[in-house]
């Protein structure tokens, strides 16, 4: 397998054809993996949003002056507020905001991003990011498209690419039922894929001034294995999610 940047794409702005562009830059086969990430699929989808946008409610307010005073910063309660909205649920709201957002996937601060974005304040994630993936691979002959962010994951220092959108695949692989080297059954392995290929492409993408969103992965092989659909868990199943609901922050 191997993993390549797409060469000298361009600033993305809102209504640009991001499939067009790829396609003009690279020879794509029909197996590769086109891995984009969300911040140039936000900017084409025109999710660039400035504070002005989010008038604070009360919530909003609270929240703000409770992580203000947590962390010694003036927080700015517009940015609370649209955090809030672009979430169905707050998980934690100190001493950082860790929330659902709308399509599912759990980020903190609803994967707003303050970075790589000229001329705005803020950069919401794409509304629903496996059907902006669903359009990029349309326009391209790849089969295969994922939507990539960096995110920080519980129990580890650090951040990496998860994939929060994809198409033409389904993103985990299924073990179950296959067998070890000493034919034991695996029973629960479920391989996330989409997020492995997405920390690699993350890998590759960088998180600075490279300009280079757009990852190809050449010759992945799903070989011969089950799919599954699973990716972001349902609330039910999700004990860790129920613990931290139950608990607060007190400082
Ligand atoms: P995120 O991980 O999706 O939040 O995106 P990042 O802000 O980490 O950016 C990922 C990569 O895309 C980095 O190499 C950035 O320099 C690059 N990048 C961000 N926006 C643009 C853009 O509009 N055009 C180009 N060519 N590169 C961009
Ligand atoms: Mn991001
Ligand atoms: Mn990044």
């Amino acid at each position: 397998m191997e993993l390549f940047a797409v060469p000298d794409l361009p600033e993305v702005r809102e209504g640009d054809d991001l499939a067009a562009l790829i396609r003009d830059r690279v020879d794509l086969r029909p197996d590769d993996v086109v891995c984009v990430a969300s911040t140039v699929v936000s900017k084409a989808e025109g999710r660039a949003a400035d504070l002005d946008e989010f008038p604070p409610g009360p919530r909003a307010r609270e929240i703000a002056a409770r992580l203000s005073d947590i962390s010694g910063d003036e927080k700015d309660p517009r940015f609370a507020q649209a955090v809030l909205e672009e979430s169905t649920e707050v998980i934690m709201e100190a001493p950082f905001l860790l929330t659902e957002t709308r399509f599912g996937h759990v980020g903190v601060n609803a994967g707003i991003d303050r970075s790589n974005v000229p001329g705005h304040d803020l950069l919401l994630l794409p509304k629903r990011p496996s059907e902006s993936a669903a359009r990029i691979r349309e326009g391209l002959p790849a089969d295969r498209v994922l939507v990539t962010d960096t995110c920080g994951r519980p129990f580890r220092h650090g951040q990496r690419g998860v994939a929060v959108g994809w198409a033409g695949m389904a993103p985990a692989r299924d073990w179950r039922g296959e067998g070890d080297r000493d034919g034991r059954e695996l029973g629960v392995t479920v391989e996330n894929v989409a997020d492995e290929l997405a920390a690699a492409a993350n890998l590759v993408a960088g998180e600075g001034d490279d300009g280079t969103p757009v990852v190809v992965v050449r010759g992945f092989e799903w070989g011969d294995h089950g799919e599954s659909d699973a990716h972001f868990r349902d609330v039910d199943g999700d004990l860790i999610r129920q613990a931290v609901r139950g608990w607060s922050f007190d400082a």
